[in-house]
């Protein structure tokens, strides 16, 4: 998009954060449910909270395979999706039309084999799906695994939402929607050695920060490495600097700030 089109967008479609007040079941199921934000300044928690009411208004929910959709799934899922966005101009995610969530992994009745290039029945089960169309598909049970091992690098619903922003632009290709044409170029040049670099150390058999699984084409690579971005910041920035660079210049946000900011934020609260 010209950047002159796109500021036009970013001005029609831009939207206010509601300042309705936060539920006191969301700042305690969050609370009990995604640690990860409680590491967040206090305005940066605020801003999320704000950003999850837009998005459960925008978003519907569905429970599937006999799963009752609680309000701790929607909590639980909307807070780590829109942690993603903390930073970021809303609304984003406009391609995402619904959530479906199981009780637990499910078996996806087709699946893109990245091999072939065309669509397979798949018989592993999955933690979870995005497609471009816009559906977005979780097991409740990794959900929650992934919300409480905040710091192992991998997180399903990262995953699938970094897919997502990726698909904002039309094609799911590992290079999301970026801010202006200027910096795209330069942008994609720098990703695509650090996709390489990726390959490459994980085809000599080295060991990387970064999920193997990421080698598997670029929008994989744009997933995992979203999920190592927020979860593993230090590791990540140590491995692949550039690559740690690029994430935080596209969210607009340095996690391992956030992460070291979180001792000084216990020594406080122990004070008070
Ligand atoms: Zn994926």
């Amino acid at each position: 998009m010209s950047p002159i089109l796109r500021k036009l967008a970013d001005l029609l479609t831009r939207v206010r954060l509601p300042s309705e007040p936060i539920s006191p079941i969301w700042l305690q199921l969050v609370g009990r449910q995604v640690p990860l934000v409680a590491r967040l300044p206090a305005a940066d928690q605020d801003r999320l909270y704000h950003i999850m009411q837009l998005f459960v208004k925008e978003v519907p929910f569905e429970g599937c395979g006999g799963l009752e959709l609680r309000e701790a799934i929607r909590v639980t899922i909307a807070a780590q999706a829109c942690l993603l966005l903390l930073k970021m101009p809303y609304p984003r995610y406009a391609r995402v039309r619904r959530v479906l969530v199981y009780p637990a992994a499910f078996v996806p009745k087709t699946q893109h084999s990245y091999s072939s290039g065309h669509m397979v029945s798949p018989d592993e089960p999955a933690a979870g799906q995005a497609w471009q169309s816009g559906v977005v598909i979780l097991g409740w049970e990794e959900v929650q695994d992934g919300a409480h091992a905040s710091d192992d690098g991998h997180n399903v619903v990262f995953h699938e939402f970094a897919h997502m922003l990726d698909a904002e632009d039309g094609t799911m290709d590992g290079v999301p929607d970026l801010d202006s044409r200027s910096s795209y170029h330069a942008w994609v040049t720098r990703w695509s050695a650090q996709f390489a670099e990726h390959v490459r150390r994980v085809e000599a058999g080295e060991s990387t920060v970064l999920d193997p699984y990421g080698a598997t084409n670029r929008a994989e690579f744009f997933a995992v490495a979203t999920e190592a971005f927020f979860e593993t910041p230090f590791e990540l920035r140590g491995d692949q600097p550039d690559l740690y660079a690029l994430l935080a210049e596209f969210f607009k946000l340095d996690p391992a700030l956030l992460r070291r900011a979180a001792p000084e934020q216990a020594t406080i609260k122990s004070i008070s």
